[in-house]
């Protein structure tokens, strides 16, 4: 083999969940799969949350939470956030897809269309809670509200969940978002709603501050081993994907190894160090497709250097190479091109 490869775990996978749903209980995980389950693959992600017991599944878009649903097959509850076109919404409907909502307009166009379908469309009433993405405002959501009881009493609709998304930048601005999602879920109980699940919080919030967490919470990034950028490491989970490329040439000049910029390693990388059977190495320049890094004594041809996630060597993670650029960990993983083999293992 003289390809990088990026080699996913299931047990991590399912460690990892399972510690999340302990931690977070009796908070509900929604397992969040947005880009493609963070760079680790769509239908494993999804198969093997299913082999973990979970039952709420997240997807931005419609066309993900399709994908999810044949994966799945009927049962478990999918959610996609997204405002979607009137075709994704057809679809989504009839695959039993659970709608989030963050407009009047949106609401209509989902009712219209519930309505011709005959199907009873299971919308999540999105509230703004500061951070102006998108999301019903405050001073609309009485009257959203109120449009949402009307289409739950004739039938097309039900709302089964009340939601909305926090920063998680600082604490006084989740406290403040918190008082803002709390007042909605009184408007909308004195409006006569009942749903069946509500949830504010990503990973971090849902990790550190209990108090933030509805009775589900949605969480991608730390059911994956990605801890947060400048944050702490995370007891009981570790990281799911490993990534390693193969040496190519070995001389006095430095070590040649089969990944580089194109494969989606940033190239501002260089000066960090890849895992080798010496211990870390410095990465001497990052080319297009190969890198050379410092020699060290026993490097052979064929042998595996690592890049990050679990290995025999100088373990290091998608995070920490993150921060040394300034960015997340999801980026480095998202960015890894389809060149790079993917391989699944128990
Ligand atoms: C990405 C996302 C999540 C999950 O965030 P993590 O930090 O990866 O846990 C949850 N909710 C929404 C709306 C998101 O966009």
């Amino acid at each position: 083999m003289s390809e990088a490869r990026l080699e996913m775990s299931a047990d991590r996978l399912r460690a990892n969940i399972a510690a999340v749903r302990a931690r977070i209980a009796p908070s509900t995980l929604l397992f969040a799969m947005k880009d493609n389950a963070y760079g680790h693959g769509l239908e494993w992600s999804a198969r093997t949350a299913v082999s973990s017991g979970v039952e709420w599944f997240g997807a931005y878009d419609v066309h993900s939470a399709l994908r999810i649903r044949r994966e799945i097959g009927n049962g478990g509850r999918i959610f996609a956030w997204a405002t979607s076109e009137d075709d994704e919404i057809d679809a989504a409907l009839r695959a039993e897809i659970d709608l989030g909502v963050g407009s009047a307009d949106y609401l209509t166009r989902i009712l219209v269309i519930a309505r011709a379908l005959g199907i009873v469309a299971r919308v999540h009433l999105k509230i703004d809670t500061g951070l102006h993405r998108n999301g019903i405002r405050p001073e609309d959501w009485k009257d959203a509200v109120t449009q949402a009881r009307a289409a739950e009493n004739d039938g097309s609709i039900r709302i089964v969940g009340i939601w909305s998304h926090i920063a998680e930048a600082s604490d006084a601005e989740d406290d403040a978002s918190l008082t803002v999602f709390r007042n909605a879920l009184a408007d909308a109980e004195a409006l006569g709603s009942r749903t069946d699940v509500v949830h504010l919080t990503a990973s971090a919030a849902a990790w550190w501050r209990p108090e933030l967490r509805g009775s589900m919470s949605r969480i991608g990034a730390f059911c994956y081993g990605i801890r947060s950028a400048g944050g702490p490491e995370l007891e009981g989970l570790s990281p799911v994907a490993t990534l390693t490329a193969p040496v190519l040439s070995v001389s006095a000049d430095g070590v040649r190894i089969a990944i580089g910029s194109l494969d989606g390693l940033p190239s501002t990388l260089g000066g960090m160090t890849a895992g080798t059977a010496e211990g870390p190495a410095v990465i001497r320049k990052i080319g297009l497709t190969e890198s050379v890094i410092e020699p060290w004594s026993g490097a052979e041809v064929g042998q595996r250097v690592w890049l990050f996630g679990p290995g025999a060597h100088a373990e290091q993670s998608a995070t920490d190479l993150a921060e040394r650029i300034d960015t997340v960990g999801e980026e480095i993983l998202t960015r890894l091109s389809p060149r790079v083999p993917r391989v699944y293992v128990s």
